[in-house]
């Protein structure tokens, strides 16, 4: 590869799908090269997606885009190892407004918002990793890939490969991010009959629900729980502080487990009632 392009942008997760579709868009000649598979087959999130940040890219995403469930309903729950006590709001829209926040999946979300990327004429290249920017003096001049021959040559290079941006830190950009600073989370699906859903958090239609869950479901731990309803999925997760899993040794997907298990959550995700 010696091509030249006006951008690249590296990575395929949302922001590097809006870099991708504003400079194609604007009639840019952009490459974007992404590490996974195809676009979201690496990206982890709860998700809640907001809307009008969506809106600000592309203006009539409400009609297109595919989200799960407008988020009506926000639970906080703070639980001890039995039991859990909370709070509720829950809003309502007017005919005339539009829900700020959805439940998304990223693989979804991701992978559509790469097709308007490459709709507006973005060149897609997946299972490609950026190892480093290509520097001339001061000046970023490409990027080096995984790739035999695989120096690639841009006037712009937007790093959108995540928040801990490796490149950026190889390339002197950023400083290395510490464990203090960083948090760690894991999550799963659990699939659902779209009535199932409905009937056990109490909504209808397009409605959703999100639960942020606190107390000593993270033993201690700074952090928080996590579950979406999703169409015909509910997202459950939690979180803590890298640091902190490090200093306890109690590993993500054991907190998990037990989050699983509290009577509080069991029956909300189990299969059969
Ligand atoms: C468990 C969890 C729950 C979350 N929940 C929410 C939520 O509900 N709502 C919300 O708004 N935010 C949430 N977040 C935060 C959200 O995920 C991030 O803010 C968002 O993903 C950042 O988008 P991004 O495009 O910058 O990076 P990413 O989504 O991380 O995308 C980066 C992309 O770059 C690719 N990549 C990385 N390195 C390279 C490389 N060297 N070469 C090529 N490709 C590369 C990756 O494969 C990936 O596709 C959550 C995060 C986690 C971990």
């Amino acid at each position: 590869m010696a091509e030249k392009f006006d951008a690249i942008v590296v990575g395929a997760g949302p922001s590097g799908n809006a870099a991708a579709y504003l400079m194609a868009r604007a009639g840019m000649n952009v490459l974007q090269l992404e590490r996974g598979e195809y676009p979201g087959s690496k990206n982890v999130q709860g998700a809640i997606m907001y809307a009008e940040a969506l809106e600000a890219v592309i203006p009539n995403c409400r009609r297109q885009a595919p989200f799960e469930r407008a988020v009506l309903e926000q639970r906080m729950w703070l639980m001890d190892e039995r039991s859990h006590v909370g709070s509720h709001f829950r809003g309502t829209v007017d005919a005339d407004e539009q829900p700020t926040r959805y439940t998304v999946i990223r693989a979804n979300m991701d992978k559509w918002l790469s097709g308007k990327a490459q709709d507006a004429g973005a060149l897609l290249i997946c299972e490609t990793t950026v190892v480093d920017l290509l520097k001339n003096g001061e000046r970023v001049v490409g990027v080096r890939t995984d790739r035999v021959n695989g120096d690639i040559f841009a006037d712009v290079v937007v790093l959108a490969d995540g928040v801990n941006s490796l490149v950026a830190t190889k390339a002197g950009l950023r400083p290395r991010v510490k464990a203090h600073d960083v948090a760690l989370a894991v999550k799963e699906m659990h699939f659902l009959p779209k009535q199932t859903i409905e009937e056990r958090f109490n909504i209808s239609g397009n409605d959703g629900v999100v639960i942020e869950m606190f107390g000593k479901i993270t033993r201690g731990m700074v952090g928080t729980g996590f579950l979406y309803t999703n169409k015909e999925s509910v997202s459950l997760g939690i979180g803590c502080m890298v640091e902190d899993f490090k200093s306890t040794g109690v590993s993500p997907y054991q907190l998990l487990e037990e989050l699983k298990s509290h009577p509080s959550i069991r029956p909300l995700i189990a299969r059969r009632t």
